[in-house]
């Protein structure tokens, strides 16, 4: 039985595009039929893998965006220039075909009885893995405290913010607008630095230590990590998961 789940995770599969969602411009979320995909935990990746008619063929990482028991999705930004990127948002439609291999990662994992008080800071696409957390956060009618710091370049790049916002979710939610804030707003307008993790993280109780996921940019994911460790917040409460640079 093990040995057939192993096998499984790490073999290649068909899986077969069943919608489209529009995020924002640049991003869109790619729900995917996998007819053996053998479930996953909140914050895991998968791969994906596109093989040119002349037989060439190009791999990338993306973090599952659904919930445990939700149908896979993966939420992909366009790189203007990137590779693997445009040809998800842009070209995919419903019905089309890729290569899936996965779930795959462990140490950034988030499930229910991991409890909290949970910490989640997003830095653009990086939010997609902490969106599966908070999803199988509701689905599982947790009370876990949960507060998400998450930066983005402008207002209209936020993914997934109608679901953020929404209140009966329970979840703080404090935006950062780094290049553009729309008028009239009174949120942070800066990129995430020590004084403000100060203000939004949760205290670094010794007793009660939250639990701290962080995803983005690696120059983002750096300095986040580092600015929880010195407020107080044990390395190993402080998960992180790097995207690369991907050009921002
Ligand atoms: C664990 C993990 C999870 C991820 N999850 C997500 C996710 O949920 N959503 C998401 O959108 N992305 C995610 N990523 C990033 C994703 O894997 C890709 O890196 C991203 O989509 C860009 O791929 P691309 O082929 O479009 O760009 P690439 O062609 O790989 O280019 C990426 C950037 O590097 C630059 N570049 C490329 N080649 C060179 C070169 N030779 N020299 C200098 N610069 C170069 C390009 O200009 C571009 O800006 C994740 C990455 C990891 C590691």
């Amino acid at each position: 039985m093990a040995r057939t789940a192993v096998r499984g995770r790490l073999s290649w599969q068909i899986a077969t595009v069943d919608g489209v969602v529009v995020e924002t411009a640049r991003v869109r979320t790619i729900v995917l039929g996998v007819s053996e995909w053998l479930g996953h935990r909140a914050g895991k990746h998968l791969d994906v893998r596109l093989t040119a008619e002349d037989g060439y063929r190009a791999e990338r990482e993306y973090s599952i965006a659904s919930a445990p028991g939700e149908p896979v999705a993966i939420t992909v930004e366009r790189l203007g220039d990137g590779e693997v990127s445009p040809y998800l948002t842009d070209e995919l439609r419903a019905g089309h075909e890729i290569e899936v291999r996965g779930p795959i990662g462990g140490h950034f994992v988030w499930d229910v009885d991991h409890g909290g008080p949970l910490l989640l800071v997003a830095g653009g696409s990086g939010i997609v893995p902490l969106r599966s957390m908070l999803r199988h956060r509701r689905r599982s009618e947790s009370d876990v405290p949960v507060r998400l710091l998450y930066s983005s370049r402008a207002i209209e790049e936020v993914i997934y913010r109608a679901e953020l916002d929404d209140r009966a979710a329970g979840v703080e939610v404090v935006y950062t607008l780094t290049r553009e804030q729309p008028p009239g707003w009174a949120g942070h307008a800066r990129r995430v630095d020590d004084a403000l993790l100060e203000e939004v993280a949760w205290p670094a109780d010794e007793a009660h230590p939250p639990l701290a996921f962080v995803c983005g940019p690696t120059s983002f994911v750096e300095t986040v990590a580092s600015g929880l460790v010195s407020l107080g917040y044990p390395p190993a409460r402080v998960k992180t998961e790097r995207f690369g640079a991907t050009g921002r």
